[in-house]
């Protein structure tokens, strides 16, 4: 094939231009955060420089301060930073989609501590969405440097020209368009500037007050901060809300950059657990109040902030799920989060216990939703459970007691440690409980769903031994299937779901027909246990499990698998 030409394709600014303005971003508010970022930039590259000994003089306070004028229908952003030189003004105003931070960052890169939050050479031109009329007023800090003024009307005509200005820095002006107005009102950019910049290493003024707290905590070291600190930034960021369980400081600069702080709030039952509660920062600049894309699912019901420059936040909601680094960042989170866990676990036992109820659920929607994830935690999930170490394991008040000398399933066997909360109540992890229980149900695993309910069953499982895990909260019932599938060597019987095989009454009993013998199972039981007491080594002894009426027939109430299994034992020893 021969090729005829090669070349470049050129943009032609009349009928990009007004595209730029319009549909770069959805939000026209975010001009504010445009600028006021740019201002920071500035006033981050003056420090830079002023490292590496270029500057004469002193540097002074950074400061921005934005003015309104409601009568010209203007607003402002001035900065005391590095100002820009005519050369820079062609260079990197009039040239759209050209941003001097790479430049920069690779001259001064030595100090990397001050991040620029420019990159792409767009943000400048965001404010075209609500002004008719943007004039740059500015003066570099490079000796001999002359101020200059540029002006633009929107149109791709701009025009550069001499300035009076005196001090250091620069000063953005925006006449705004009719129906852009509200622009001027103080309430208006108070709320831009606490949305957007509150973070923002600077201070932000407006009539001499400042707006933002230019402390961001997730920037500083863990090493230096105090539980009060983070309580109090938590506090901050959701105010009016109970204290959280817990947190983590996230911190990496590789292979991304990334900061945050994550915290476990404590669940309520009218808690979406769906939506997003992280705020999304890029440098310290606000980008979003979620980060439903960035996070794990799982992760959604945290609180907290994340900030990292390498989340692309100038693409749609899909390209963001699918981007590699995206992925890698939530895969650090939960990594993170699984971590701060098993610390948890191991060096503060009790504290975990004691926020279990709250963050359990997280583990558990975690487990549930990612693979990695489950690995990480599986081995620290913990269930409420009936076993406590001096009564457990020993059958309380057993209806059916059958005893021989060469049966140790009944011995006790040893607890390990025993997990206790403030109540009182006792946890186990199911390694735990399997191990513990492997003599007397081994690979099965008893559980209730509603303790009030269930009551009943519970305690019938207690006497006879048996140990009953909680399984209440909200997510259980997804979490047994879970549970179902993940060990499909261990039974789970929910406390009740016996029911229908249970003799309630040996002379009503539900007669469930045995295929292999054609027998009901009450007539089963009945000749095992006629079959057993006919044996004269053994020794079964037949008491009532709970009563109404004391003084009553109590009704005899056996678990019918269990019965027909310890019969079938100790038939089976005796033959
Ligand atoms: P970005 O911030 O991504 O670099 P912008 O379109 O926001 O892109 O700005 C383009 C360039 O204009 C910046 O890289 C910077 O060189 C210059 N600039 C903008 N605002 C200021 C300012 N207040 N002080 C100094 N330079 C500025
Ligand atoms: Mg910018």
């Amino acid at each position: 094939m021969t090729v005829l030409e090669q070349g470049q394709i050129t943009i032609h600014t009349e009928n990009i231009f007004p595209i730029i303005k319009k549909s770069l971003y959805t939000d026209h508010e975010i001009f504010l955060r445009e600028l006021v970022s740019n201002a920071v930039d500035a006033i981050q590259k003056l420090k830079m420089v002023s490292y590496s000994g270029e500057v004469d003089g002193d540097v002074g306070e950074p400061e921005i301060t934005i003015s309104l004028d409601k009568n010209n229908q203007t607003l402002s952003v001035s900065d005391n930073g590095i100002g820009m030189t005519a050369e820079e003004v062609k260079k990197y105003i009039n040239q759209v989609a050209f941003s001097s931070a790479e430049e920069f960052i690779q001259k001064y890169q030595k100090d990397a501590d001050q991040q620029i939050i420019g990159h792409f050479g767009l943000g400048f031109y965001s404010c075209f969405m609500v002004a008719k009329n943007v004039e740059i007023d500015t003066l570099s800090y490079q000796a001999g440097a002359e101020a200059v003024h540029w002006s633009c009307d929107g149109s791709p005509q701009f025009e550069l020209s001499e300035s009076s200005r005196k001090e250091r820095g620069t000063t953005i002006t925006l006449t705004l368009q009719d129906e852009e107005t509200e622009y001027v009102e103080p309430a208006r950019i108070r709320q831009l500037v606490k949305k957007y910049c509150d973070f923002m290493p600077v201070p932000i003024k407006l009539d001499g007050e400042e707006l933002n707290q230019h402390k961001a905590l997730w920037k500083q070291s863990p090493r230096d901060l105090k539980d009060e600190d983070y309580l109090e930034f938590y506090r901050y960021l959701y105010p009016f809300q109970e204290d959280p369980l817990l947190w983590v400081h996230l911190k990496t600069d590789y292979p991304f950059l990334l900061n945050g702080i994550l915290y476990f709030p404590k669940l309520k039952p009218d808690v979406d657990v769906t939506k997003g509660h992280i705020k999304l920062f890029c440098n310290q600049v606000f980008v979003s109040d979620n980060c439903e894309e960035v996070i794990p699912n799982f992760l959604m019901p945290l609180r907290g902030v994340i900030d990292s420059p390498d989340i692309p936040i100038n693409v749609s909601r899909s390209a963001l799920t699918n981007d590699r680094t995206v992925r890698r960042i939530a895969d650090f989170i939960a990594k993170k989060i699984a971590d701060r866990l098993n610390q948890l676990y191991t060096e503060q036992r009790q504290d975990y216990i004691r926020c279990w109820q709250d963050v359990g659920t997280f583990v558990k929607f975690g487990a549930l939703n990612n693979d990695k994830f489950k690995k990480q935690v599986e081995d620290i999930i913990l269930y409420r459970t009936t076993y406590s170490a001096d009564s457990a394991s020993k059958p309380k008040t057993p209806e059916v007691e059958v005893q021989s000398q060469e049966d140790d399933a009944w011995q006790e066997v040893s607890s390990g440690e025993v997990n206790q909360d403030e109540q009182g109540r006792t946890y186990t992890t199911l390694k735990e409980y399997l191990d513990r229980n492997k003599a007397k149900h081994e690979n099965h695993v008893f559980y209730c769903t509603d303790e009030a309910a269930q009551a009943t069953y519970v305690e019938l499982h207690k006497n006879q031994g048996l140990e009953v895990l909680y399984m209440d909260s909200f997510i259980d019932t997804h979490f047994i299937s879970f549970l179902e599938q993940e060990y499909s060597d261990v039974k789970f019987s929910r406390v009740d779901s016996e029911l229908d095989n249970t003799l309630v009454d040996q002379d009503k009993a539900a007669d469930i027909v045995d295929p292999k013998t054609n027998k009901t199972r009450s007539e089963l039981v009945k000749e095992l246990f006629e079959q057993a007491i006919n044996k004269s080594k053994v020794n079964v002894k037949t008491q009532a499990l709970k009563s109404d009426d004391p003084q009553g027939t109590p009704p005899a109430m056996v678990l019918l698998p269990e019965a027909m299994r310890r019969l079938q034992d100790m038939t089976a020893l005796l033959q």
